[in-house]
């Protein structure tokens, strides 16, 4: 689906990181602003970090206008990207329903339903009755251990295949001419004066007028190898897939309570996330207790799965900022851009952080959608905390 190349000896731009961020960077660059003389440089295989990792859901449920805003351009350009790309990505606008389980969390949703109704978005206050509608197989006994007092809906909520989403645009961006450079770690980076000039790989040293970082749980290692430091803790973040079963849920399903969620996938098989490993790991598998907490959640809401079989479970690393909003930025290196902090939930902004990215190489300066999220932000104290919309829901 593209090509092998070897590696010339300078690109006009390099993109670090064979992940959805950077293959979409890649192809923006090529289609919207005529950079064809790009290369993208990946030390594993093309989705092998977060992309090809996580739980594939896409929603648009932030609170502040500013990621209102990014995420809901994101999603739209995730409804027509298995047009533009030529490349079935499984788009599923299926919905999500958050469930609430105490009157004081179903007064919160209340009010993140009300700003994403200021903003345009989907979004609907559902009660218990209608919950029980919804999710027929969900516990709403009175033996459950909490009890389900609403929730909402968040109707254009989606999912899509992962390693889709990055095969997609790596076989449009080759097609452009964008030069696809798998095994290749980039070990170090060649500044001088101030400015980044190429990068040491492990295939020796390539030039460029100017290099993206898109490296997700690594981008504090890469940071360091540019010499400056991220406001970005690395930690894993675990999944599982079930057997494959017969239809059984046609949402996505969330509970911020029990820390878990989930899904089914077309295969049959319930994909199913919880929360981070509590500690910082560059590892990319998490501990057993996290598991166990997340399925002891899952049962809890739906204890008819109890004798369902986990098929796989694996981790990813990612990249989390104090404020839960990515980075894209400059950074004090001239020419060195980065797209970072996308933390639990970055799958979702591929197309729109893709787009955003692109366009700060192209034209060295922020677009409208990106420029909130800048670096500066941890110094001046302008955040965009949306620790509320990053909780379990990934
Ligand atoms: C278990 C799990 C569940 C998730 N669930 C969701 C979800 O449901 N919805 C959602 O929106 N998001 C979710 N996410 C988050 C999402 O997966 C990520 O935010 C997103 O995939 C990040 O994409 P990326 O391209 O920035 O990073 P990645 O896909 O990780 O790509 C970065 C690439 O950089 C490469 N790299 C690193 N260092 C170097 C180097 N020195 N030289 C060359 N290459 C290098 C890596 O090998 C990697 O392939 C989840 C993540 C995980 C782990």
């Amino acid at each position: 689906m593209w090509r092998t190349p070897t590696p010339r000896k300078a690109y006009q731009a390099i993109i670090i990181g064979g992940g959805g961020h950077g293959l979409a960077t890649a192809y923006y660059l090529a289609r919207d602003w005529g950079m064809r003389d790009v290369a993208v440089i990946e030390r594993g295989w093309l989705g092998g970090g977060n992309t090809g990792r996580n739980t594939t859901v896409i929603r648009s449920n932030y609170y502040y206008p500013q990621s209102a805003r990014f995420y809901q351009r994101s999603l739209e350009l995730y409804q027509d990207l298995s047009n533009e790309l030529n490349y079935n990505v499984m788009f599923s606008q299926r919905g999500i329903v958050t469930l609430a389980f105490s009157p004081h969390e179903l007064n919160t949703m209340a009010r993140q339903v009300n700003a994403m109704q200021l903003n345009g978005i989907a979004a609907e206050l559902v009660d218990r009755a209608e919950i029980a509608q919804l999710l027929p197989r969900c516990d709403l006994s009175a033996s459950a251990r909490f009890r389900c007092v609403g929730g909402y809906v968040h109707g254009t909520g989606a999912t899509a295949r992962h390693d889709a989403v990055a095969w997609g645009y790596a076989r449009a961006a080759d097609a452009l001419g964008v030069d696809i450079l798998q095994q290749c770690e980039v070990q170090g980076l060649e500044i001088r004066q101030g400015k980044v000039i190429g990068v040491r790989t492990t295939s020796g040293l390539i030039m460029a007028e100017r290099v993206g970082i898109a490296v997700a749980g690594s981008s504090t290692l890469v940071a360091d190898l540019a010499g400056f430091t991220l406001p970005v803790r690395s930690q894993t973040l675990q999944a599982f897939v079930s057997e494959p079963l017969k239809p059984m849920l046609d949402l996505i399903v969330m509970s911020g309570l029990h820390h878990t969620y989930l899904s089914q996938s077309d295969k049959g098989e319930l994909v199913i996330g919880g929360d981070s490993d509590p500690y910082t790991s560059y590892a990319q598998r998490g501990s057993f207790t996290t598991i166990q907490r997340t399925t002891v959640g899952l049962l809890e809401l739906f204890p008819s799965l109890s004798r369902v079989r986990l098929l796989r479970h694996w981790g990813g690393t990612v990249d989390i900022t104090p404020d839960r909003s990515p980075i894209i930025d400059h950074t004090p290196v001239e020419r060195l851009y980065i797209s970072t902090g996308w933390g639990t939930g970055g799958f979702k902004a591929i197309p729109g952080g893709g787009r955003s990215f692109a366009h700060l190489l192209a034209r060295d300066e922020s677009d409208e959608f990106a420029a909130a999220f800048k670096l500066d932000r941890f110094a001046t104290g302008a955040l965009i905390d949306e620790g509320v919309a990053s909780g379990v829901a990934h």
